[in-house]
């Protein structure tokens, strides 16, 4: 039955990230003793005030169809997040609620693209960014960043990639994989670039609340009217909240693009769950404290993670600004050759040889575009993340 496959399905990968956290989860119920710096999802559990929403919300019988883009009162939280977090008005019709913000995305995608559309999307990026354009038959168009500019899409390069083509752009700050983020002035002088080109910006902001040290987020959306226009964001609760398995997303932005979402949406899912709505609602208007004990917990695994990397010779690493990640440079690695006489060539060769040497799973560069990079999720035990780095220490201390 392979050969009755479509194109569509034929053009695109399994995401990355989620076939490394499987393939180390497997491993682990095989009895191996792997470290998994490969998912980017919180150690925490959900907060137990989210799960009792929930709870009772199905006591009360919340087990029905909601609105296909959500319920009204979760929108109305979803408004109030707006307002209290970023400054910005919405009303009812700029709200969509989905099955996570990968969904939100997946959603938006196809209610803007037609086939031969551009989307551009600065790398390092997100699996998942290209691989939605190919599935709508567009093309994405990669934007390449470095790493003494803090992977970070100056406005020049922007515009160089600009063509009559270009649909939208996608930013996700802070980044994941890098954790980058842009400062208010690099995303006016963005903003300024795309309004000038009239072009869509989509605003991925799920690790938003997630920043440490000096850096301040703001949304692109609140920079001006013009920009506000063309701005869909995108957020979610998984990040914040520790809420992956719980699957809501959403989004806000322009009355005609959020209701097409809703159309799309009331053909396939239906409605994102009743009662993951009810949790939805109580992450956004209770108590915020808790998010902060969390932030705490991984800025000092972010500090760890960098400084160790740092001493690790052949091996160097910037620190983020936000989201969970390290994106250390390993490219003074490849040459180098193993034990066994192997030359670690690229990125998915030190992942592999990470992964049999040392038991640690961690996601090369290249699924994110970005040849000469790691990526390692620090949303774990300190006690893991110590372990994990001792053993990659080790390991990289074997190549000659
Ligand atoms: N955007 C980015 C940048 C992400 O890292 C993720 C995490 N998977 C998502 C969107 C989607 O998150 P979710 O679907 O769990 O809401
Ligand atoms: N966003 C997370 C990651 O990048 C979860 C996996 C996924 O959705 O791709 O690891």
């Amino acid at each position: 039955m392979k050969e009755r496959l479509s194109d569509r399905v034929n053009s695109i990968q399994p995401s990355p990230t989620i076939a490394i956290t499987t393939k180390a989860n497997q491993m682990k119920a095989d009895g191996l003793n792997v470290i998994g710096f490969g998912a980017g999802e919180p150690d925490f559990d959900t907060p137990d005030h989210i799960k009792y929403a929930a709870i009772a919300g199905l006591v009360k019988g919340n087990t029905k169809y909601t609105p296909a883009d959500g319920m009204v009162a979760l929108k109305d939280a979803i408004i109030h997040k707006f307002k209290r977090d970023n400054g910005l008005t919405f009303a009812r019709n700029q709200i969509t609620v989905n099955v996570g913000a990968k969904h939100t995305l997946f959603n938006i995608y196809m209610a803007l693209l037609n086939p031969g559309d551009e989307v551009i999307i600065p790398a390092p990026y997100w699996v998942s960014y290209p691989d939605m354009a190919l599935m709508c038959d567009a093309v994405p168009v990669f934007v390449d960043t470095r790493e003494e500019d803090n992977f970070s899409m100056t406005p020049d390069m922007l515009e160089k990639a600009i063509t009559p083509k270009t649909k939208f752009v996608v930013l996700n700050n802070p980044s994941n994989p890098t954790g980058a983020g842009y400062s208010k002035e690099a995303l006016e002088a963005l903003a300024a670039v795309i309004v000038k080109h009239d072009l869509i910006c989509i605003s991925d902001e799920i690790y938003e609340k997630l920043t440490y040290g000096d850096f301040k987020f703001v949304s692109i959306a609140s920079l001006g009217e013009e920009i506000r226009k063309r701005t869909i964001i995108v957020n979610g609760l998984s990040k914040e909240w520790a809420m992956t398995g719980w699957r809501i997303g959403y989004a806000a932005g322009d009355p005609a693009i959020i209701s097409a979402i809703g159309k799309i949406q009331s053909q396939s899912t239906t409605n994102p769950t009743s009662f993951a709505q009810d949790g939805a609602i109580a992450a956004l208007l209770g108590p915020q404290e808790k998010i902060q004990e969390f932030v705490k917990a991984f800025d000092e695994r972010r500090t760890y993670i960098v400084e160790r990397f740092n001493t690790i010779p052949g091996l160097s690493c910037i620190y983020p600004n936000g989201a969970f990640y390290v994106f250390p440079n390993i490219a003074k690695i490849f040459g180098k050759k193993t034990a066994e006489g192997k030359v670690i060539k690229d990125s998915s060769d030190f992942a592999d040889y990470l992964l049999a040497e040392a038991l640690v799973a961690i996601v090369p560069g290249i699924a994110f575009g970005a040849e000469g990079f790691m990526r390692l999720s620090y949303a774990m035990s300190m006690k893991a993340i110590i372990e994990g780095m001792d053993r990659i220490e080790a390991a990289v201390r074997k190549l000659s």
